[in-house]
């Protein structure tokens, strides 16, 4: 499997010099594998995709499965901006949430409306195939995206790519805190949680459990958190004590804040690997960067 990121930010597309290490377009990563194209989000960074196959793949003869982990705009912005779609010949699959009232092919033409953008939904000539997600979708082949509800403000999913036995996991906007108990509510982080089998989720653990790669929000400082509770993102000791948990092998931080610089995001990195430190846990740890490559 290869895994490429072209969007690592959360909230709002973050250019400039301050980013230019980890990158200022909002999520959007791509997975290789089995012969098939799958991308996770609709980020600012999808557009650069789009280009990117454009000079592969010439314009028409695309193929590509797209997953959406929620709709909040840092997941869907760079939809309108996906040159492929507007070429015909091209073919395109959007999983949405069967659980949500409005369809995905409703939630994506919202923001096209035109109020908001000049081409609608119904201009883009590609031909879209639009799917209700409920646990797992199976791609053929042999490849497996297993899905799962996760803590977030109006609900966001996580999927889990499985094929020949590795586990590739995208995991955003999860705001693990929310599941996790201190063992003293007065001592907070400095006491460490309560077992995160007993607290989290039921289902969240075993989705995680040996993960070859991990993609997970870890947005916000110990520190922040404090003032960001039920934003809907976690922070560092709450990603790193359930990762150890479902011993995940690799972590790639993912969803940088908006207000993060490149020096901030390498202290959030150096805060994990601390802590893993601290209770002697190894898991290979890094901040997801825009153009980073990874072979699972
Ligand atoms: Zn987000
Ligand atoms: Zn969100």
């Amino acid at each position: 499997m290869l895994v490429k990121f072209w969007g690592t930010r959360g909230s709002i597309p973050t250019p400039g010099r301050l980013t230019e290490k980890y990158g200022g377009n909002t999520s959007c990563v791509e997975v290789r594998v089995a012969g098939k194209l799958v991308i996770f989000d609709c980020g600012s960074g999808i557009r650069d995709l789009g280009i990117s196959y454009f000079e592969e793949f010439g314009t028409t003869g695309i193929e590509a499965h797209i997953f959406i982990s929620h709709t909040h705009w840092d997941h869907i912005q760079g939809f309108p901006f996906f040159p492929p779609a507007f070429v015909q010949g091209n073919t395109f699959y959007v999983y949405g949430t069967a659980a949500r009232r409005a369809s995905i092919s409703s939630l994506l033409s919202g923001q096209m409306q035109p109020e908001y953008f000049p081409a609608k939904l119904d201009d883009m000539a590609a031909s879209f195939h639009y799917r209700a997600f409920k646990d797992a979708v199976d791609l053929g082949d042999g490849l497996i995206v297993e899905t799962a509800e996760l803590y977030h403000p109006g609900m966001s999913h996580g999927f889990a790519i499985h094929h020949e036995g590795k586990k590739v996991i995208y995991a955003t906007d999860n705001e693990l805190n929310l599941g996790l108990k201190f063992k003293d509510d007065n001592a907070g982080y400095s006491a460490g949680y309560v077992n995160p089998r007993e607290t989290l989720l039921p289902h969240l653990i075993p989705f995680f459990e040996g993960a070859d790669l991990l993609i997970a929000d870890c947005q916000y400082t110990d520190e922040e958190y404090l003032h960001k509770a039920t934003w809907g993102h976690a922070s560092v000791s709450a990603v790193m004590t359930v990762m150890a948990e479902a011993n995940v092998k690799r972590l790639a931080i993912f969803h940088h804040d908006p207000l993060h610089s490149d020096r901030v995001v390498d202290e959030i990195v150096v805060d994990a690997k601390n802590y893993l430190l601290r209770n002697e846990i190894y898991i290979d740890t890094f901040g997801a960067r825009e153009g980073m490559v990874l072979k699972i």
